[in-house]
């Protein structure tokens, strides 16, 4: 499971130097850590005009690969949200989003040149503030990273997947979210990302509840048991509509 912090803010207001100390503060103790940045500019590329990939972009693909000696980059051309741009990562231990101030439901950093700000930007999950503060959080400054590292390392939590399903004890993934921020559940106890079966269609992942994935993971495992070559840790199956 990889655990999500946002760093917030309104424009030019530090966001990118919080960020970087906090990934450099967690790969020194360890940590494989990711980004993922949030672009407001309706014509953004990161690609560059004249460039071969910028070509194929225009001449219509959709889907741009360049393979480069110690880089592997891929560019769509669709727009996408933050919970389908998180969910495609792996191998990770914290992903570190920069941006979204409008998403709810993970442990936030508010970074706020004024009063005005940190109440637009500190809701109730908002584990410190950087800058101006907020009563009873913590005040950091903007190169406190080791502070800010042991806060992430303590509190932050997995993107949830929504389903309010009760299996961890509390009643909606909400509280579940609180209960880790206030240091009275495990980061790791949504039982709906373990994963025991993972459904997706058209290419969209539908998130399962723990139940659900249940079910479906003993039903298939029983069904296929008795077949040749049927038995086995990870079982993938396609399942195409006529
Ligand atoms: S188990 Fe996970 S999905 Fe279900 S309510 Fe708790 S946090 Fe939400």
């Amino acid at each position: 499971m990889i655990r999500a912090l946002a760093v917030v803010g309104f424009k030019e207001s530090g966001k990118t130097q919080v960020v970087e100390g906090l990934v450099r503060e967690l790969t020194r103790r360890g940590h494989h850590v990711g980004t993922v940045k949030h672009v407001r500019e309706r014509g953004f590329t990161i690609d560059r005009p004249g460039k071969d990939t910028w070509r194929h972009a225009r001449a219509g693909a959709r889907l741009i690969v360049s393979v480069a000696p110690r880089e592997l980059a891929t560019i769509e051309k669709r727009s996408a949200g933050l919970v389908e741009a998180v969910r495609r990562l792996r191998g990770l231990d914290f992903i570190i989003i920069e941006g979204f101030r409008e998403f709810k439901g993970i442990a936030r950093v508010a970074i706020a040149r004024n009063a005005s700000e940190v109440k637009k930007l500190a809701d109730e999950f908002t584990i410190a503030c950087v800058g101006v503060g907020k009563r009873g959080l913590p005040k950091l400054g903007p190169q406190d990273s080791k502070r800010l590292a042991n806060l992430v390392e303590r509190k932050a939590f997995p993107l949830l997947p929504g389903l309010d399903c009760e299996y961890c004890g509390y009643k909606s993934c909400r509280e579940f979210g609180l209960a880790v921020l206030g240091g009275k559940a495990r980061w790791d106890g949504c039982g709906a990302l373990r994963e025991r079966a993972v459904l997706t269609i058209d290419g969209k992942r539908v998130p399962l509840n723990p139940f659900v994935q249940g079910l479906i993971a003993n039903m298939l495992a029983g069904m296929l048991s008795s077949l040749k070559g049927g038995r086995g840790k990870q079982i993938e199956l396609k399942v195409v509509k006529e």
